[in-house]
């Protein structure tokens, strides 16, 4: 399927092992309480260079995220400390379109590595302070040696489609007319397409048969990441379940509610089906 995930950060690679100290040449993304910090102007941007007066507990805590080029890029953490002249903060969802998107899904990541550098500093075993890994994203307990990664929490999307018409599901509280595509986490213990499976089940009442999988797409809002699904009605009458969806409703290929923008998972696999691009069985 031909879709662009924003978020995905193949701009950059990730070097090992990462220098001791940040290099003189970084380039950084400051980063307060999931916003990162943008430098207004004709060409807004949230890269900045690493200057003389940046503080050595910055400089210390600064979190590597990866090489851009030659470039290596590094998250920081800054806290209260005021801003210098020229740069505001901003969540990193409203800078969509505002900067290029290479930068968008650094932003994203910057996000997520701080939350993870934030939430992981002590051991969850043993509570001794952790350490970073030498060769991964991984942080070590040098007392009982557990290893944590950063968290990835998967999330199922599937568009449930039923010859002309598409299935789509009103969340309750959503905006009024606003529709999307069923979604959930996907639980211990489970395989993905079980996850699919079972949230169609819950969430509009029916079965489902022919799962494919079309496309992914990182979510760093904190740390999911979307699998994108097309699968076929196969009986049942749709009865949302009440309390997560208020309704589930067939909509006509000529008949669609108002639509996500045209970014994102949902907008991407909407715009898949509707442009009727056959999925082709899995061999
Ligand atoms: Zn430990």
């Amino acid at each position: 399927m031909d879709h662009t995930a924003r978020f995905a950060v193949d701009c950059l690679h990730k070097q090992y092992p990462e220098p001791d100290l940040l290099p003189e040449d970084a380039c950084l993304i400051f980063v307060r309480d999931g916003s990162v910090c943008v430098r207004k102007g004709s060409t807004p941007t949230i890269l900045e260079k690493v200057s003389a007066d940046l503080p050595e507990g910055l400089k210390r805590d600064a979190r590597y995220l990866g090489h851009r080029g030659s470039v290596p890029c590094y998250a920081v953490e800054v806290g209260d400390l005021p801003l210098p002249e020229g740069l505001a903060y901003s969540g990193v969802r409203e800078l969509a379109g505002l900067i290029p998107d290479e930068e968008l899904a650094v932003a994203g990541l910057a996000v997520q590595i701080i939350d993870y550098d934030r939430t992981t500093r002590f051991c969850g075993r043993c509570g001794m302070p952790t350490e970073p890994a030498k060769t991964e994203r991984a942080k070590i307990c040098p007392s009982c040696r557990r290893v944590t990664y950063p968290r990835l929490s998967p999330a199922v999307i599937v568009l449930v489609r039923n010859d002309n018409a598409v299935l789509m599901v009103r969340g309750t509280g959503a905006a009024p007319g606003r529709y999307g595509l069923i979604a959930g986490f996907v639980e211990p213990g489970e395989t993905i397409e079980d996850a699919v499976r079972r949230e169609v089940r819950e969430e509009a009442g029916i079965a489902i048969k022919n799962i494919r999988y079309r496309a992914s797409e990182p979510w760093p809002f904190p740390d999911s990441l979307m699998l994108g699904f097309v699968a076929d009605y196969d009986g049942g009458e749709t009865a949302p379940d009440g309390v997560e969806i208020e309704s589930a409703v067939w909509f006509d290929r000529d008949h669609l509610p108002d639509l996500p923008p045209k970014f994102g998972i949902t907008r991407a696999l909407i715009d898949d089906w509707a442009a009727a691009v056959s999925v082709p069985e899995l061999q």
